[in-house]
């Protein structure tokens, strides 16, 4: 057990890791957050910040000699300098790696006997045309590395779609991926401890608009319900293969036939945002928990469920209203600039 007073440090210091931060202050941890940016919201509520490069070797050895266990909070980060973290770091470099290529991660999600919508590993525009024979229309092209939020992502509807399609995502390797005609999305968040102990919370049925969430939902529908045995085991099996220590988010399409996986986080997660006022312990204070190996925290709800909903860009201008609703609980997380679809804030509203 790393006992309160310890140093956890968070490479990345985005709202996931300020929120991270916050929890981990709760129990007595100090936080040390790594990032190469200007504005590192995290660092504004940490108690130790570097700001450096994820590649900065140098850097990364004097955050590692810091700290007692290591995370991070996002998962576009360079492998190789992390590795310099060594044990210290939880979930493993394993998680990350098959986390951040689109190709790796469904072929590792079928192989633990998860289902995925159709796909094709793509590295040319002859590749996609093969993938619009094999695959019909409509067909999603989606970049192997660094997308997020719908980012590197291109529909093609029509045959003549490929080439603008191809070109929108920059020509580097991808997958094109079959449409699924679902129900609603879902995620499954379970937290899993080195000795195998696990907890999930109930699952938030997600809405999503431009690639974007919007909103998550507690409890969700009947045509997620239906799925979610299936789901929970799948996610299961997933947090297991990979030895995942931590919070580990699998995000799926309620499709006709059973749940599909969209992807998998191998961290805290935006639609796991309710769960800070909507469970008995919320995702945060789980995966500190879980990465200092003290007992699981219960994940029951608090009242009947909650509906967090994202303040994209300008949205959070509405703060003043929103701080002034009775029972919303507001979260502004002080990012700067609100661009258009930049995550700024979110409010949670808890049912009765
Ligand atoms: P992703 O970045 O892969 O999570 O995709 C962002 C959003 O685009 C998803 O949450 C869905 O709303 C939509 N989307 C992605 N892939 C597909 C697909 N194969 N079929 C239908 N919708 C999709």
């Amino acid at each position: 057990m790393i006992p309160p007073g310890s140093t956890i440090g968070i490479v990345g210091g985005g709202q996931l890791g300020r929120m991270l931060a916050i929890a981990a202050a709760e129990l007595g941890y100090k936080c040390h957050i790594l990032d190469p940016h200007e504005h590192v919201c995290a660092a504004d509520v940490a108690a130790r910040f570097t700001r450096a490069a994820f590649d900065d070797e140098a850097a990364l050895r004097a955050f590692a000699d810091t700290v007692d266990v290591a995370t991070y909070e996002f998962e576009n980060l360079p492998v190789g300098p992390l590795k310099l973290l060594g044990e210290k770091l939880c979930p493993s470099i394993r998680s990350l790696e098959i986390a951040q290529d689109r190709a790796h991660e469904k072929e590792f999600i079928e192989s633990t006997g998860a289902r995925v919508a159709p796909w094709r590993s793509v590295s040319a525009l002859e590749d996609v045309e093969a993938a619009l024979a094999d695959l019909g229309l409509p067909l999603v092209l989606k970049s192997r590395r660094y997308g997020y939020d719908g980012k590197g992502q291109a529909w093609i509807r029509s045959p003549e779609d490929a080439e603008a399609a191809w070109d929108s995502i920059g020509r580097e390797p991808a997958i094109a991926e079959a449409a699924v005609d679902f129900a609603a999305e879902f995620s499954v968040i379970v937290a899993r401890w080195a000795d195998g102990r696990h907890r999930f919370w109930d699952s938030p049925e997600n809405e999503h608009r431009d690639g974007i969430l919007r909103r998550s939902t507690v409890p969700c529908g009947e045509a997620v319900a239906a799925e979610l045995e299936e789901a929970r085991s799948a996610a299961l099996r997933i947090a297991e293969a990979l030895g995942h220590v931590g919070v580990l988010t699998v995000e799926y399409f309620a499709a006709p036939g059973g749940p599909l996986v969209n992807e998998i986080a191998p961290r805290v997660h935006n639609s796991g945002h309710w769960t800070i006022e909507g469970s008995v312990t919320s995702q945060f204070e789980q995966h500190v928990r879980a990465i200092c190996d003290l007992p699981p925290g219960l994940t029951g709800l608090m009242r009947g469920g909650a509906v967090m909903e994202n303040l994209i860009g300008p949205d959070v201008e509405r703060w003043p209203e929103l701080v002034a609703e009775r029972g919303a609980h507001v979260h502004i997380y002080d990012k700067g600039e609100a661009r258009p679809g930049r995550k700024m804030g979110h409010v949670t509203r808890v049912k009765r």
